[in-house]
């Protein structure tokens, strides 16, 4: 087993190595089919719930596991050696964005209908905030919600939602006052029915995933539905930022190292000029900065992780590690994509496909632009 790297202890690192070997039996072989076929099966929820792959963090009367947030995080890190962003997309929505504001701002009742379910596999979930004309600017969204007799009607589009075909309930992000904004804002959990439409959309990267426009057509949503306190959902938002973005951070380092070591053993291997790619200053160099980028990234992000568990706020730390991961993620996958010469372009070759994947990194979840401005805010 690997030396530990604190914050994470000899159980996270057997923890670690499961969850690496059940990636590299049932999911990883089929990467790139998925990624062809444009989806990932269904049946991958529950077989990941079968391993407590998709409770870890929640608690055992739930049919979680009874963990915290580093179980997560190592879970974080080695899906990336799914091969498919697209199938590590689609699963880290469930278990990062989806799920956590139903346990930290749902009834029991809620949690007991749509939270103990997710976490066996049997429902899927989806978080519904972006819209056509509302993304950086959360407090913008149009989508609305009348208060009728036992509940509301909805009316709106959401966009660019993952698993926004497959999901069983979407927690919506709506607008319960007439002029929403920051005290105007509810969220809502939506089930999959009548005057709910999803229209899947074909991207760059990530192809395994359901990326989709969802609208919403008078919409019934029962009272009970409503998840937090009413106009008070963009405190909702707020409150998960930081583990959405220390996933995708934690994401990012996982797939570069992966990426480092495969393009090392490639230049090792490739020759030219009467020696491996590797014999050769320019590439070696390559290879030492690429290391060192992986190396700043992970000690970056483990730095934000160990404050988030200690229970600090690290607002700083987590959106500098979100900013760096991101852009170096891309960077290192076109550098490594370089190393693999004519190979890095083809399609039969990982490189070319986590080079495509990891350009989402810097626009979602709060873009670079973003990051940058709430940093330039707290300095
Ligand atoms: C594959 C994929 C999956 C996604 N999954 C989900 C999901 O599951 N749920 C969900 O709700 N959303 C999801 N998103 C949406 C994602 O979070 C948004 O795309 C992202 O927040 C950016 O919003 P936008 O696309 O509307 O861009 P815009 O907000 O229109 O921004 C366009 C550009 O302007 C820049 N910009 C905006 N404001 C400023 C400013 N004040 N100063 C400087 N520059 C600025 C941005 O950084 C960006 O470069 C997904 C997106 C993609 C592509």
């Amino acid at each position: 087993m690997a030396p530990t790297t604190p914050p994470f202890s000899d159980e996270h690192e057997q923890l670690r190595q499961s969850i690496r070997g059940f990636i590299a039996r049932e999911l990883a072989p089929h990467a790139q089919r998925w990624e062809d076929e444009r989806w990932f099966p269904d049946d991958v929820f529950p077989r990941l719930a079968a391993q407590g792959l998709l409770g870890l963090k929640y608690p055992e009367r739930y049919g979680g596991q009874g963990g915290d947030y580093l179980h997560e995080a190592v879970m974080c890190e080695e899906m990336a050696r799914t091969g498919s962003g697209g199938t590590a997309a689609g699963i880290g929505a469930h278990i990062n964005i989806a799920t956590p504001p139903i346990f930290k701002f749902g009834s029991e009742e809620q949690k007991q209908r749509y939270l103990v379910p997710a976490i066996r596999g049997e429902l899927i979930g989806a978080l519904g905030i972006t819209e056509p004309g509302a993304g950086s600017d959360v407090a913008a969204i149009t989508t609305r919600a009348e208060h009728v007799d036992g509940g509301w009607v909805v009316n709106g589009e959401k966009t660019y939602i993952t698993n926004g075909v497959r999901s069983h309930f979407i927690v919506t992000a709506v607008k319960t006052t007439q002029d929403g904004g920051h005290h105007g804002i509810s969220f809502l959990i939506v089930d999959r029915g009548e005057g709910v439409q999803s229209s899947k959309l074909e991207k760059m990267g990530w192809h395994a995933s359901d990326t989709a426009t969802i609208s919403f057509q008078d919409v019934f949503v029962p009272e009970q539905n409503l998840l937090g306190e009413l106009h008070e959902g963009f405190k909702l938002i707020m409150a998960n930022f930081q583990w959405e973005r220390l996933a995708m951070a934690l994401g990012a380092v996982g797939a570069m190292a992966l990426a480092w070591e495969r393009t090392a053993a490639f230049a090792n291997e490739r020759q030219a000029f009467g020696r491996p790619l590797s014999g050769h200053q320019a590439i070696r160099h390559k290879l030492a900065d690429l290391a060192t980028s992986v190396y700043t990234c992970r000690c970056t992000t483990y730095d934000a992780l160990r404050r988030f568990i200690a229970g600090e706020e690290p607002l700083k730390e987590v959106t500098m590690a979100k900013l760096l991961t991101q852009r170096a993620s891309f960077e290192l996958m076109d550098a490594c994509l370089q190393i693999h010469g004519g190979a890095g372009y083809m399609r039969e070759y990982w490189v070319e496909r986590a080079a495509r994947d990891a350009r989402l990194g810097p626009i979602g979840g709060g873009s670079d632009e973003i990051m940058r401005e709430i940093l330039a805010r707290m300095l």
